[in-house]
């Protein structure tokens, strides 16, 4: 697991932090009793249409709130629960609460499609999608909205089982994204070949547009070159007016930043959406 740091785009492997035997140790326990007692929240970010300024998707984000800590981030111990084999847990945590919130905004009459990450090491679990389409049927939900967003590692690690299993899910109608599309080993002509909707353009592309031309004519070409694949391109890490209005300009299809909106409570999100259609109803 690689957590980013600012804009550099440079990654640093965080699990350093807690390498000291016996605060790893302890952070490992508690990591096991919050898995089971509820601290794991979600954080949600919303995915802005930007043809049209709708927000249909959002992505959750998980935080650990840690009762002695405070709000612990995703690299303060993804990297940990990958280590200890805690991920199949947490993403089956963060999957139901997820779907949980889907459902309560469906029956608020909001349809969005809530993205939810899974690491690499999810393609060992064969029953994957057997598990998600229950978890998705059991709440009354449409496939469509979950919105599964994995990494090129999960799609170069084992290309077979991972064009089965993306297949088998895409089938009964979840999306698929490839998240930080850029960062790893697969081209554009390996992903053509597998059952996907979207690519995320990582945001290490998307912080430099504003200030380098070059920076920007290279998000400007890939995004054609993906939609020439019949697939839909979502920006990542949009901080500023420039780069929007850029990524508007280039025909980019979604974009997700912190110029839009940070990733916050479910509450927080309603409030926000609530404030924007008010907004918009009124120009
Ligand atoms: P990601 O999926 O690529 O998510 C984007 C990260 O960028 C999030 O960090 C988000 O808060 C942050 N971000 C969003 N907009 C901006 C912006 O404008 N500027 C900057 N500088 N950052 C922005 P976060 O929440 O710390 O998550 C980091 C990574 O942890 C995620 O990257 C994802 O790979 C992983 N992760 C988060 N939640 C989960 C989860 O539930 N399961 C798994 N397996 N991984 C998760
Ligand atoms: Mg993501
Ligand atoms: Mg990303
Ligand atoms: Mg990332």
């Amino acid at each position: 697991y690689k957590a980013k740091s600012g804009h550099s785009g440079h990654h640093v492997y965080r699990s350093a932090d807690n390498s000291h035997g016996a605060t790893r140790l302890r952070t490992l326990q508690e990591l096991r009793i919050a898995l089971t007692e509820d601290q794991l929240v979600l954080h949600y970010q919303p995915k802005v249409e930007l043809g049209t300024g709708k927000v249909n998707g959002v992505e959750a984000l998980v935080r650990w709130n840690h009762p002695t800590r405070g709000l612990l981030f995703p690299d303060q111990f993804l990297a940990m629960a990958e280590e200890a084999g805690l991920m199949h847990t947490l993403t089956q945590v963060v999957m139901r609460q997820a779907l949980d919130q889907a459902a309560v905004w469906l029956a608020a009459g909001r349809s969005l499609t809530v993205a939810v990450n899974l690491s690499a090491s999810s393609l060992v679990d064969a029953e994957l999608p057997v598990r998600v389409a229950a978890m998705i049927e059991s709440r009354g939900l449409p496939a469509s909205a979950l919105t599964l967003e994995i990494t090129e590692e999960f799609l170069m690690a084992d290309r077979d089982r991972a064009r089965e299993i993306l297949t088998r899910l895409r089938a009964g109608g979840i999306r698929i994204s490839v998240d930080d599309f850029g960062t790893g080993y697969s081209s554009l002509a390996y992903l053509r070949d597998l059952p996907i909707d979207e690519l995320k353009l990582d945001q290490s592309f998307v912080f430099p547009m504003a200030d380098d031309a070059r920076a920007a004519a290279l998000v400007a070409s890939t995004i054609d070159l993906a939609h020439g694949l019949g697939l839909r391109m979502v920006a990542e890490g949009v901080e500023n007016g420039v780069a929007y209005d850029e990524l508007v300009r280039y025909g980019c299809d979604y974009a997700q930043g912190y110029f839009i909106c940070r990733p916050i409570p479910a509450a927080d999100l309603d409030q926000w959406l609530a404030r924007r259609e008010i907004s918009a109803s009124t120009e």
